[in-house]
């Protein structure tokens, strides 16, 4: 018998997983929290059991040797479309392709990578689509390691960065991208809203506009990338903004229970396919037992999300009213004449959990503040299930030169938090003592 070719060899070979897509029932369309139980994973496939086991495996045996090929030409890019079978747990692995066919779903993606951090999700997304001589030009302030990585990082290699702060106005965001392309090839626009500790919203659309019209004539345009994690998934969907490539650190939001540390990126197939590729190269992915972790956390999502958003919307209307308090920095405050607010209508469904504290004083005020609280944890990050507070000047700020802490708003009275899943009166009752120690 004639040995089958390559082309019907990979038209006879059925997928090694069948993806079980049941998207809608009754010409209803499943909502993402509908879906996150199932979706991705078929049972039968393991064993029958309901949840997907971890396998924990660094390599998977072939079925055939001209199968084992075919996979390393998916692998290695030398077929496009991707790896169509497991082949070795640098690459790829059932949990971790689970949870990205479950991570597209809230943002209708075509695609999506998980890594093993929210920063070895922008590293190899930079490494992967950055040249020497490039320039990057950048939303301010981004979070401090992501400077880093721009700044100093890519620096050495003969990258170079132009910013425009978060709140900039169409004008001005179009002046910096079109002085980029005076610079050099503009790599990528990389944007990050809000920012972090100023709550300031970027205009994706004014980012998208401005990209069109200045790259109408170039056969290249620079993708347009955001890092969408502390309004993500649930409270801003940046791809239908204009945004080719949304990034998160899992380990916030979605993760959701300060458990573990990862990262995802998501947007169309043929932006992902290079990103994948360096992740391949260089062995970035999340590793099996934090992917199925996720899976677990990704079946509250929304019910997690939705509980912080009304907490914190509660907590902040009763600290806005404590005369130790100066002002609260949260999106449900926003004056609604202003062009944050114009930003915050047309780009986000809810005003997150994660706000700035401005209190009457300075240090003093902000650590006898920080000090008293019983039920809120002194501690960075945020999205977890627990209420966290911390003090971005002496902490998560603390190398920003003075100059710049002065421009971003980083006062030594400033306290930032994160508001999780308890009772909202005991957090009230927990807040209210903090204030009134401070004396
Ligand atoms: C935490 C965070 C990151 C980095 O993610 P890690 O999972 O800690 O690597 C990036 N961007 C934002 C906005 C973050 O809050």
């Amino acid at each position: 018998m004639p040995k089958p070719t390559e082309a019907e060899l990979s038209v006879t070979t059925p997928r090694r997983r069948p993806k079980p897509e049941v998207l809608e029932v009754g010409g209803r369309r499943l909502k993402p929290s509908t879906l996150m139980m199932g979706h991705g994973y078929d049972p039968m496939l393991s064993e029958g059991a309901l949840k997907p086991p971890i396998f924990l495996t660094s390599t998977f045996v072939f079925e055939s040797a001209a199968a084992g090929k075919r996979h390393f030409e998916g692998v290695t890019g030398k077929r496009a479309g991707g790896a169509d079978g497991l082949v070795y747990s640098r690459f790829n692995g059932p949990d971790q392709e689970i949870l990205e066919d479950r991570l597209s779903i809230w943002e209708d993606a075509e695609d999506a990578l998980s890594f093993s951090s929210g920063m070895s999700a922008i590293a190899t997304l930079m490494l992967a689509i950055v040249r020497s001589g490039d320039v990057i030009v950048h939303s301010a302030p981004l979070y401090a390691a992501t400077e880093t990585l721009i700044g100093r990082i890519l620096g050495r290699f003969g990258i170079s960065w132009l910013d425009f702060p978060a709140g900039a106005t169409p004008e001005e965001i179009a002046q910096v991208i079109s002085a980029a392309k005076a610079k050099g090839r503009v790599a990528l626009i990389y944007l990050e809203s809000p920012a972090n500790p100023t709550n300031a919203l970027v205009d994706v659309e004014a980012v998208r506009d401005a990209r069109e019209r200045l790259f109408a004539d170039e056969s290249e345009k620079p993708p347009i990338v955001i890092d969408n994690t502390f309004l993500g998934p649930l409270w801003s969907k940046p791809l239908r903004h204009g945004a080719d490539i949304v990034v998160y650190s899992l380990t916030k939001y979605a993760g959701g229970h300060s458990d573990l540390v990862a990262g995802g990126v998501v947007g169309a197939k043929s932006l992902l396919d290079p990103i994948r590729a360096m992740r391949n190269t260089i062995g970035t992915i999340t590793d099996p037992n934090t992917a199925w972790m996720l899976l677990r956390s990704l079946e509250t999502l929304e019910l997690r999300m939705t509980r912080a958003g009304e907490n914190a919307a509660k907590v902040c209307a009763w600290l806005r009213t404590q005369p130790q308090v100066e002002r609260v920095g949260y999106l449900g405050f926003l004056d609604p004449a202003s062009r944050q607010a114009d930003i915050y209508r047309r780009h986000c469904e809810g005003a997150g959990s994660t706000f700035s504290l401005y209190l009457r004083g300075g240090e003093r005020e902000a650590f006898a503040f920080l000090d008293a609280l019983k039920v809120a944890k002194l501690a960075v990050s945020l999205g977890g299930t627990e209420t966290l507070a911390s003090h971005p000047a002496g902490m998560t700020h603390l190398s920003v030169p003075d100059e710049r802490k002065k421009a971003l708003d980083i006062r030594d009275n400033l306290v930032r938090i994160s508001i999780g899943i308890e009772d909202p009166d005991d957090l009230i009752a927990d807040f209210a003592q903090a204030l009134a120690s401070i004396g």
